[in-house]
């Protein structure tokens, strides 16, 4: 790989996700060479991909350049590649442009989605992980409305305004909402020849309430909120199989749709090289100590979504949301200057801010430690959340002045199919 050489330590950082941009950020001073490399030039903001899905935002303003990110620090060089092996002896990683060795590494990778093994369902399922993904899921969705719109055949109408996504977690939850928002505001307006009511949204899910993640009070106000949206759910429902054109159920009931989006998990995206002692195995995430640093390594470290870390108060690790990844990307930060310092590192305390997600328009459910709430108020608050969060000024100005539109006009504008999706069938 073409970088200077020098006498400076290499901290080579795998991921520019929400964990490795928060700890490049604090590392500007560092006397290092830090190279961050990624299979995408750009940082995505997974939390609002859903309205991207749904037309209510374009993706360039969810998305954002990891070099301009991190345009600030003159000891940076950023790669465009696939990491597709780590040597831990001879402290190398091999990508899909060379091998570039390290003194310290930073896996900080993220998840990828999970089928379960299931074969089908992963050929054919429209999964929501990065933006072009979202983006097949929009153009499928608008493509499948010009078909419904010239087609006469019932059954194969109905087959394309049929929706059904796995999975009522937050994102299955958010993108059934933002749907329902769609059937009820934007399509009747753009196909008023066709029967809007023939368009159906099913939420499945394997357990028995909403939202697992986050308390009963959430997901009580959640299925309230579904509900009156006209969005039917199935609980303690598994979806055992999908062929393209059938959804089959493990009691045996099927369903036809051309919609069917899949929201129902994620496994670690873990990189071949690491002993299997390293990893559960179960979960596809390094086990790490208080620290960040893989079990068996001093100098390789894992944070974010792909690292484990049983605490008292996390006994099964900390959740796969963006805070635990932020948090544990600056105390890396810390530790890496304590490392290069000789000094002792500090353990990673977990603060958790609590959870939110929400429901169409108007409507959210939020979680906090000692108070928990939905309506109108947890919606004005997820909003504001969101747009804090968002990278760059420029793209928290373009999705305000998006959600105010879409508010004020009950619209979505983004409806453009500029690439069209190819379905399998
Ligand atoms: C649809 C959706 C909605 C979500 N909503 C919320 C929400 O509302 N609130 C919340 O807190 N969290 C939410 N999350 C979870 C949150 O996005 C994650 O917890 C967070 O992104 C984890 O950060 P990370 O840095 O560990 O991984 P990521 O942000 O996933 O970053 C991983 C990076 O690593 C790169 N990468 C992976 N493997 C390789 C490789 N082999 N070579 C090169 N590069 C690689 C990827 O391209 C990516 O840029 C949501 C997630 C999804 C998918």
């Amino acid at each position: 790989m073409n970088l200077p050489n020098t006498n400076q330590k290499r901290i080579v950082v795998i991921g520019g996700g929400f964990a490795g941009i928060s700890l490049v950020k604090k590392l500007k001073d560092l006397d290092a060479q830090i190279v961050m490399i990624d299979r995408h030039n750009y940082h995505t903001f997974q939390p609002l991909l859903y309205q991207v899905s749904t037309s209510g935002l374009e993706p360039d303003s969810i998305a954002y350049p990891i070099r301009k990110i991190l345009k600030e620090l003159n000891n940076f060089y950023f790669r465009l590649a696939e990491v597709q092996h780590i040597d831990p002896v001879k402290k190398e990683i091999t990508t899909a442009i060379g091998i570039l060795s390290f003194d310290y590494l930073v896996i900080a990778t993220g998840t990828k989605t999970n089928y379960f093994n299931n074969e089908n369902i992963a050929k054919n399922a429209m999964p929501m992980k990065t933006v072009p993904q979202a983006l097949n899921i929009r153009s499928l969705i608008l493509q499948n409305f010009e078909k419904a719109d010239d087609t006469l055949e019932v059954s194969e109408r109905k087959a394309l305004l049929n929706f059904c996504i796995v999975g009522a977690g937050p994102t299955g939850v958010e993108l059934a909402g933002a749907l329902a928002e769609l059937k009820q505001n934007v399509f009747p307006k753009d196909y008023k020849h066709l029967d809007i009511q023939e368009m159906q949204i099913h939420l499945f899910e394997g357990g028995p309430r909403v939202l697992p993640p986050m308390s009963e009070t959430a997901s009580k106000k959640a299925t309230e909120f579904l509900d009156k949206l006209g969005v039917q759910i199935h609980l303690n429902t598994i979806v055992s199989d999908f062929d393209g054109k059938t959804v089959t159920l493990k009691d045996g009931k099927t369903l036809e749709t051309k919609n069917f989006i899949w929201s129902a998990g994620v496994t670690g995206a873990s990189i071949k090289g690491l002993t299997e002692d390293s990893l559960v195995a179960r979960l596809n995430r390094y086990k790490v100590n208080t620290f960040n640093q893989v079990a068996g390594f001093e100098n390789i470290f894992a944070i974010g979504d792909i690292a484990y870390m049983e605490t008292v108060d996390f006994p099964k690790g900390h959740p796969q949301v963006a805070q635990p990844a932020i948090q544990q990307g600056e105390n890396l930060a810390k530790n890496l200057k304590n490392l290069l310092a000789n000094k002792p590192l500090k353990a990673f305390i977990y603060s958790d801010k609590g959870t939110m997600a929400t429901v169409g328009r108007n409507k959210a459910v939020v979680d906090l430690k000692k108070l928990k709430f939905g309506g109108f108020l947890a919606w004005f608050i997820w909003m504001f959340v969101h747009l804090m969060a968002l990278v760059g000024f420029r793209n928290r100005v373009i999705v305000f002045f998006n959600w105010a539109y879409n508010y004020i006009n009950y619209d979505k504008a983004a409806r453009l199919i500029v690439r069209p999706y190819t379905t399998k069938d």
